[in-house]
């Protein structure tokens, strides 16, 4: 009797465990399937030595209170750029493994897979992890696991406030900046003192202006799961045909992007979008490049938003997105 329920108490607990599992739950500090920003330098310089020639890494800028490097990895040797942003919000981690996984997994496969080999041929991709490394590194120290902006001095005090200094990089692009009234310092989306203020902005603004790329994806992760699972677009006042044609390849990623907690796929918003100096309207209006933003991270059965699941979790949605690049790739490609 008693070894019956033991037996009933051992089962239940692995079911319990099990659906934890499955259902989600935010894990803080991060697990070690997120990456570090002290182990990026290392982690590329060990890549690009066992894979030769598929890329190439370096410094685009510096962020503005530490000087910390800001990388971009160069993978593939067509003539089709395409920018791939895994962070502007400190947070929101997810897309820093994606944008790392995306280097692995498809350096690996440019050697061994026909089908993906054609594609770097005709694409390049410039995949820069993060345009946040100050804020990065306060988030996966464990000394936060809420932030959202740099580390910038705000409010001039001379030390770095963990909960106010910062600013929002996402609405710092110079474009619709004085329609934004965040201007509260305090504020997780104070716009900055003045469009393009940060390093960290203007270091992605060069590069968009030095190549010609042909889409811009940005990841980010919903800290309150409204805007999880979704893939936003530009504001704009009418749908061009070129417009329509961006929608179409955010359709194609969505379709392509199971959710996470919940039957069904992404999807891609429609109405409105907000006409804020983020990337998404600065590379659409400002450089006539067409670009997405990428909600990862879902919300559970509980109506939990979890942008920070365990190692698991992180893994498959990191696959996942990789999957839906590179059939978004084969939808665009030429050949
Ligand atoms: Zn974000």
């Amino acid at each position: 009797m008693t070894n019956k329920v033991f037996g009933g108490l051992w089962v239940c607990g692995l079911l319990f465990l099990a659906s934890c599992a499955y259902q989600g739950v935010n894990q803080y500090p991060l697990s070690a399937a997120y990456p570090r920003y002290e182990a990026l330098l290392g982690s590329l310089n060990e890549l690009s030595r066992e894979y030769p020639g598929v890329f190439q890494h370096r410094i685009i800028g510096f962020s503005g209170t530490e000087n910390l490097p800001i990388y971009a990895v160069e993978l593939g040797k067509g003539e089709r750029n395409i920018l791939i942003i895994g962070q502007h919000h400190a947070d929101e981690m997810l897309g820093v493994a994606i944008s790392l996984h995306l280097v692995e997994e498809l350096s690996r496969a440019y050697l061994k897979d026909a089908k993906v080999k054609a594609l770097l041929d005709e694409y390049r991709l410039w995949i820069v992890p993060s345009i946040n490394p100050e804020g990065w590194r306060v988030v996966s120290s464990g000394l936060s696991r809420i932030k959202r902006k740099n580390n910038r001095d705000t409010d001039g005090n001379k030390k770095f406030d963990l909960r106010t200094d910062g600013v929002d990089l996402n609405r710092n692009y110079p474009i619709f900046w004085d329609l934004d009234g965040e201007t509260n310092h305090m504020s997780s989306f104070y716009k900055g003192p003045a469009p393009a203020s940060e390093q960290e902005v203007k270091a992605i603004i060069a590069l968009g202006r030095r190549i010609s790329f042909e889409l811009a994806i940005f990841y980010h992760s919903s800290l309150t799961g409204a805007l999880s699972e979704r893939i936003f677009l530009p504001a704009v006042t009418e749908e061009s045909p070129e417009f329509m044609q961006l929608r179409k390849l955010a359709e194609e990623y969505a379709k392509q992007s199971p959710r996470d907690y919940h039957r069904g796929t992404y999807r891609v918003q429609t109405g409105t979008s907000s006409r804020v100096g983020n990337a998404r309207n600065f590379f659409w209006h400002a450089l006539k490049v067409p670009a997405m933003l990428i909600e990862v991270g879902g919300v559970n059965r509980q109506g939990q938003s979890i942008i920070h699941p365990g190692e698991k979790m992180v893994k498959r949605i990191s696959k996942r997105h990789t999957k839906a690049l590179l059939s978004l790739l084969e939808y665009n490609s030429g050949s």
